[in-house]
């Protein structure tokens, strides 16, 4: 492989699915050429800090405009179909299992049913899970260690079976007020029991947060094994779930299998075929307290299965340091408090359409008029602003589309289509939410 191929071909290295073949050779130019890989390194760093994921809130289907937009700024000359379809399958792949584990784990149960008509080992299953419920509701703390498969940088929502374990580990003391670490390495989210510090070093970056703050996304209900419990109750008494009973060792073993119900139904995810994915979940109880000892989560598509958490270890009141709920303030980070955004006011962006907003926005920046667009860019700070203006100044735009809704997210999307100062035309989903108290237009990711 020559320089020039390297070049064309380097992108693919970010492909999951990659053609074995092309990335050996991508993978043996890279060691051998100082310049390609000088080249390879600093794009890998531009990727990066593109990404809307250093956003707190930042919708895990957005990543697809990114990686479509790597592709075409990267790779003007290469054929485009071959390449949207490789993206896309990844994608997919990554938005389908998130769709699982929003399903899966994030709905807490609102009813509990009898269990009157069970047999068998869905009513051992049943009662076991009763006196876990019991013996959870009198532990005083919890640490547990696990492994996810993600990005050590990225939301706590993403996950994918193409992504390497992360190490991760959350900490909780149930005495109120409740206080919560979470620490995946590129991420940190801290609860001191009146509000949520999130710390990105990425981005130098602190995020302020009410309690209730969705920076953890779906791995909150990991904080509440209880929460976990009665989600798998549910889907036992409803029969939605296949649950599997052996006791040896002191242990009792639960394996529950359930269909996936995706929550991304809507026309954008009907667009990307989102699909369904079974997925089990093993759980071993300790027989003498009834608490779970190990949890590990599989999904399964079509013959293949791949495990995507595990715990390594749970310890149940043991001695956590006082300063493991509190965040020291790194030196030169800058905060941005998410409760002044969530009170933020302005005319302009509160008394009109997404579509309205997506427009002024892309219009400041094609005029460079930053201090136009500064209420709908709060949530960014100083390092993120830095880099879309250097991206977005002086933009052209050819056509701003119809909002949407979909999956989970509260904002709308906006779809458009920009030409940058570099003359590559880019599709972009404007991330856009206004679920704030005066209802204002603020941009959540897609750029
Ligand atoms: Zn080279």
């Amino acid at each position: 492989m020559d320089c020039n191929e390297f070049k064309r071909e380097m992108t693919s290295l970010f492909d999951a699915d990659v053609d074995k073949a092309l990335a050996a050779e991508l993978k043996e130019h890279l060691l051998t050429c100082s310049a390609c890989s000088a080249d390879f390194y600093e794009m890998e760093e531009v990727v990066e800090c593109l990404n809307p994921r250093y956003l707190p809130s930042a919708p895990v289907l957005l990543k697809q405009n990114i990686i479509n937009h790597l592709s075409k700024e990267k790779q003007p000359m290469k054929n485009k179909t071959t390449r949207t379809f490789r993206l896309n399958s990844t994608i997919k792949k990554v938005a389908a299992i998130a769709a699982v584990l929003v399903a899966v784990i994030i709905a807490i149960p609102l009813l509990h049913k009898g269990n009157e008509s069970l047999v068998g080992e869905a009513k051992a299953g049943n009662s076991l899970l009763e006196s876990s419920i019991k013996a959870t509701g009198l532990i005083k703390n919890m640490v547990m260690k696990l492994r996810v498969r993600t990005l050590p940088n990225d939301n706590f929502a993403l996950v994918g079976t193409e992504y390497d374990m992360v190490e991760h580990t959350i900490s909780k003391s149930f005495e109120k007020p409740e206080k919560w670490r979470i620490d995946k390495g590129g991420r940190v989210v801290v609860c001191d029991g009146k509000q949520q510090l999130m710390w990105i070093p990425m981005a130098n970056g602190v995020y302020k947060g009410s309690l209730d703050a969705g920076f953890v996304e779906w791995f909150r209900i990991l904080l509440d094994p209880e929460s976990v419990l009665r989600k798998e109750q549910t889907g036992i008494t409803d029969k939605t779930s296949e649950v599997r009973m052996a006791e040896k060792d002191g242990e009792i073993h639960m394996t529950v299998t359930s269909k996936a119900q995706g929550n991304f139904i809507n026309d954008y995810s009907k667009n990307r075929s989102i699909n369904e994915s079974d997925n089990r979940r093993e759980y071993v109880f300790s027989s003498q307290t009834k608490l779970i000892k190990s949890l590990k989560i599989y999904v399964l598509e079509g013959s293949k299965e791949t495990l995507i958490l595990e715990t390594e270890s749970i310890d149940y009141n043991v001695p956590i340091s006082p300063s493991t709920f509190a965040l020291a303030l790194p030196k030169g980070a800058e905060v941005t408090d998410l409760a002044a955004v969530q009170n933020i006011k302005s005319e302009t962006f509160s008394t009109i359409s997404s579509k309205r907003a997506a427009e002024i926005i892309f219009d400041s920046m094609a005029k460079n008029r930053w201090d136009a667009v500064k209420v709908p860019f709060a949530q960014y700070n100083f390092l993120l602003m830095k880099l879309i203006k250097r991206k977005c100044s002086g933009l052209k735009v050819v056509k701003i589309g119809e909002p949407f809704k979909s999956g989970l997210y509260p904002g709308e999307y906006v779809p458009c289509e920009v030409v940058l100062r570099d003359g590559y035309t880019r599709k972009i989903c404007l991330a856009l939410r206004n679920d704030n108290e005066n209802k204002v237009w603020l941009v959540d990711g897609g750029l």
